[in-house]
């Protein structure tokens, strides 16, 4: 890592346990005064979204609560004419990825339509016109990243693309570890496993940095000692603020880096087979870290020492061997699915899994080349 490019976003963040309440100082800080709200039913369920009304009153002119998983382009449609019709002047997502994906996928285009002109930054230090606030409830770590996924519905199969701009990065995160008690032991599990995802893609990337390493190292290191005692007691707010660190730290290392084979199958799996985001994360990990062990081991050596494991002694492939079982035996404490055939998946469908797969921009990122879909083929089999 002699030579290093990336952007880094101005942005404000926020953290800790209560700071829910510095929202509103935040925001006239800001200036912002016409406020649409992007969430969806069970943080409304939940009194999240009630508490956030209370705290913002009359600054929040509309609300779209029914974002659905992996951000359809329909909903797209109605959440940018509610923002249209209430002259929003910023766009709050809270909850998980889905609500802060749709919150930046709104902002993005109600730009373009405000200015007749696509919303592209020309230099990296491009300020958006419509701002995103973010407010994470769970470990996706959307709030730090400048990217968005939308589902293309009207394409057989459904296709979810990602959208990339300087633009989109949310200008304030928030995060506060108290609204995250009563995430559900699933939910906290497998969006656990995404974060994890995060920093181990961000430790072998081909577009790694110093700032993504530190990050992503000191990220698994809190996630390993946060995750399982936050699925065993969700209660434990010591446990979920170190977590939320952890995901922070995640997010942060996957802002300035490409993601690879993981994460842009984990998409294709999620727009085409409508796989749950921190599922297919649970599933394929394990299996793309020993794909890719040759080519990124020493990388990863780090990841492995943070998660507690002894490599002394250990050849660079054994040690990611260790982590990738490792990672695999969390999965399963955590009762989440371990093979994709439990996802509804069907064995039918790999090739053409693997196919879109193949022409998935994210996934010829990968640090180890790959130069046909029968490779991803051969790993969905032994994922399923
Ligand atoms: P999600 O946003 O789809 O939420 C899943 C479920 O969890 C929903 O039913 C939601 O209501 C519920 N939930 C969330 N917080 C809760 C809480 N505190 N209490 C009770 N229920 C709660 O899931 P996700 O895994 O957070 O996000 C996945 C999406 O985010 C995918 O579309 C993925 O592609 C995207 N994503 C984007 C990035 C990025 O950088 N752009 C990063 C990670 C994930």
């Amino acid at each position: 890592m002699d030579e290093f490019h990336y952007v880094s976003y101005a942005q404000e963040v926020i953290f800790g346990a209560g700071s829910l309440s510095r929202l509103s100082e935040a925001v006239e800080r800001s200036g912002w005064r016409r406020l649409m709200l992007v969430t969806n039913r069970s943080l409304r369920e939940s009194g999240h979204v009630t508490l956030v009304e209370g705290i913002l009153g009359d600054c929040i002119v509309a609300t779209f609560e029914t974002v659905h998983p992996h951000v359809p382009d329909v909903q797209v449609d109605e959440a940018l004419a509610l923002a249209i019709e209430n002259q929003v002047d910023a766009i709050l997502g809270l909850g998980g990825g889905s609500p802060i994906g749709m919150a930046k996928a709104t902002a993005f285009l109600l730009e373009e339509k405000r200015t007749g002109r696509p919303t592209r930054a020309a230099s990296p230090m491009d300020q958006p016109r419509v701002p995103v606030i973010a407010i994470p409830t769970t470990y996706a770590g959307s709030e730090m990243t400048p990217v968005y996924g939308i589902t293309h519905t009207r394409e057989t199969p459904p296709r979810k693309v990602t959208v990339s701009d300087p633009k989109i990065t949310p200008k304030l995160a928030l995060y506060d570890p108290q609204l995250t008690l009563d995430l559900p032991a699933e939910m906290t599990a497998s969006t656990g496993i995404n974060a994890l995802a995060h920093c181990i893609e961000a430790l072998y990337s081909t577009t790694r940095n110093p700032l993504s390493t530190a990050a992503a190292t000191n990220g698994v290191r809190h996630i390993s000692r946060a995750l399982l005692r936050c699925y065993a007691q969700g209660g434990n707010l010591e446990a979920r603020t170190e977590m939320l660190i952890g995901s922070h730290l995640a997010g942060l290392a996957l802002a300035s880096v490409s993601m690879g084979l993981h994460h842009g199958l984990c998409h294709v799996l999620g727009g085409t087979a409508n796989v749950p985001h921190g599922i297919a994360n649970s599933i394929l990990l394990p299996h793309v870290m020993r794909f890719n062990a040759e080519a990124t081991a020493v990388q990863l050596a780090p990841a492995a020492e943070a998660m507690g494991l002894s490599v002394s002694g250990l050849s660079p492939v054994m040690v990611v061997d260790d982590a990738a079982s490792r990672i695999f035996d969390l999965v399963g404490q955590m009762s989440l699915p371990q093979r994709l055939r439990d996802t509804g998946v069907k064995e039918a469908d790999l090739a053409g899994i693997a196919q879109l797969a193949f022409q998935n921009r994210t996934v010829q990122n990968n640090p180890r080349p790959i130069t046909n879909a029968a490779q991803i083929e051969k790993l969905l089999r032994e994922a399923w």
